[in-house]
């Protein structure tokens, strides 16, 4: 594998950020380079079901939409590749970034979009309920709330229906 390479355009994360760049990008013909870093598609290929999208009214799994984003993103041309950048010299022009496989990247424009990870709290049982009440994300911990009190109501609507039937025993004190 040839050791440098140049590219007008490298992209640094594979979340609904650098997606998006790369859409913008390939669509400007600057022949992007992505580079996916260790979670491919960012964080939402951590959640099941993403409500607030525009676009999608019935809801999308996380990781089928990002499926979708990077396939928009290599319709225009992107070339998206494993691997995670370990080092940026941004002192002079053209940048060179280093991935971990020893590749060398000249650039003359670089887009950072390497998101965040969510910082937990570090319980015991923190993993285990992830996705059952424990969440990273507040739109996700609201609406998980928000049909829990739902739940509860109609739990508490039925077994008042429940008891109303039950026959009724009147004590009598002789
Ligand atoms: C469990 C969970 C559920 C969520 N649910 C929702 C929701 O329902 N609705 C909503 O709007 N938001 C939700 N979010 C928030 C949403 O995921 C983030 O706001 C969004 O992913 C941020 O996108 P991003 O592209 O900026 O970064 P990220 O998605 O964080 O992606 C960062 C990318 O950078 C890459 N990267 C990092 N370092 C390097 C490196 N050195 N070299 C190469 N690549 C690198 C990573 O591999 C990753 O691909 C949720 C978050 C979590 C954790």
């Amino acid at each position: 594998m040839d050791k440098r390479e140049y590219t007008r355009c490298l992209i640094v994360g594979s979340g609904p950020a650098g997606y998006t760049a790369a859409i913008y990008a390939g669509r400007a013909n600057l022949s992007p380079v992505l580079y996916c870093g260790m979670q491919t598609g960012g964080q939402l290929t951590q959640t099941t079901e993403i409500e607030n999208f525009p676009g999608y009214p019935k809801g999308v799994d996380g990781n089928q939409m990002m499926l979708e984003f990077r396939e928009q993103a290599a319709r225009f041309g992107a070339d998206i590749r494993d691997g995670v950048i370990v080092k940026a010299d941004f002192s002079s022009k053209p940048y060179v970034l280093t991935t971990d496989r020893g590749v060398e990247i000249e650039a003359e424009t670089v887009i950072i979009s390497t998101g965040a990870s969510a910082k937990y709290l570090g319980l015991s049982d923190e993993e285990k309920y992830n996705g059952q009440g424990v969440s990273a994300c507040a739109l996700v911990m609201a609406s998980f709330i928000a049909k829990k009190w739902w739940l509860l109501w109609v739990v508490a609507t039925l077994l008042a229906k429940k008891l109303a039937t039950l026959p009724v025993f009147v004590l009598k004190s002789t």
